[in-house]
């Protein structure tokens, strides 16, 4: 059994974009910057932004984190974004997510310039992935594919399953691994609440890749996982555990210790794919920053 470890793939990604920012600097241009706005104090969102800034520190990358307190209204966010629209120090934009209910989101994250769009949600850049064009890919998909590549899994002529379909999870994914591409090319299953449970479990144990975006605990359990599967968590629930130093411990969406004794490699949770979706994120900034984008 394989442990898809997010740590040694994403300091694989991490190592190759330090170098190329140590050539910049060595050739006297700037180093990508990354933009983040958080909203509020939640602390998962403070969790991923502190470990989004400190991924930057550790690539090279310039990054600048600016915060609102939860009352913050939608046009104050919207002046921000212009703002940092309009700065050309700054290459990439991200808007942590959830934000307060008086805050349309999609409105929000429309607001960013495309070519800013390094969490890779705007409609345009979506539009773009669907077609197969050059795009900022949703950064946690992103990550997927590359851990799938840091792992050489192959996806070609297999069925992969994706179980959950989310704008900037599950659905994005199921278009990436069916599209004609490296780590594509699968036949893909995509499946969601309405999907009848015994209905399920009979597609997840047909699948060769297990793509799992759901955000219920430990859902995947070994009765529904395809002997030598390979298996992507991508969940991230907080579940209260008082005899944790923190009062809680982060699960993923399958069970941990009930997938290895069946799949031929899984992605543990916390140390898997979360990581993966910050190399991800990284990538999509350098990307910004050389301003390939439209232009190849
Ligand atoms: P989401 O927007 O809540 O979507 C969950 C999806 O799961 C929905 O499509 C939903 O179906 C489906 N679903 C819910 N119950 C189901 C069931 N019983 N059977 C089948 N499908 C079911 O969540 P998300 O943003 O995609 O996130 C999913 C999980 O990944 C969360 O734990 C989140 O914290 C985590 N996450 C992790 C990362 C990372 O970097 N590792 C990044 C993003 C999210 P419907 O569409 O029919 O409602």
């Amino acid at each position: 059994m394989l442990v898809l470890d997010g740590k040694i793939a994403s300091a694989a990604v991490k190592a190759s974009l330090l170098q190329q920012t140590q050539a910049l600097k060595a050739a006297g241009k700037r180093a990508p910057h990354l933009a983040a706005i958080l909203v509020g104090n939640n602390g998962a969102s403070e969790t991923y932004v502190a470990s989004k800034v400190k991924n930057c520190e550790e690539t090279g990358f310039g990054s600048s984190l600016i915060r609102f307190t939860d009352d913050v209204s939608e046009a104050e966010l919207l002046a921000e974004i212009a703002e940092l629209n309009a700065d050309s120090n700054v290459d990439g934009i991200l808007v942590q997510l959830p934000l307060p209910k008086h805050i349309d989101d999609e409105k929000i994250i429309e607001a960013i310039h495309p070519d800013k769009d390094v969490d890779g949600f705007h409609p345009t850049n979506i539009g773009r992935m669907v077609q197969g064009l050059d795009t900022f890919i949703p950064a946690t998909p992103y990550g997927v594919l590359l851990m799938l590549e840091h792992f050489n899994i192959e996806t070609k002529g297999k069925h992969a399953v994706v179980v959950g379909r989310s704008n900037i999870v599950g659905r994005p994914m199921s278009i990436l691994l069916s599209s004609e591409r490296p780590q594509g090319n699968a036949s893909v299953s995509l499946c969601h609440r309405h999907t009848p449970k015994e209905e399920l479990i009979k597609i997840t144990q047909q699948a060769d890749i297990l793509v799992v975006a759901v955000g219920i605990p430990e859902f995947i359990t070994a009765d529904m996982i395809k002997p030598g599967a390979v298996i992507i968590d991508v969940g991230i629930t907080r579940v209260e555990d008082a005899t944790a130093k923190k009062g809680f411990r982060i699960k993923g969406d399958v069970n941990y210790e009930q997938a290895i004794t069946k799949a031929a490699a899984v992605t543990p949770v916390p140390g898997g794919v979360g990581l993966m979706t910050i190399a991800g994120l990284l990538k999509n900034t350098m990307k910004a920053y050389e301003g390939k984008f439209y232009h190849n």
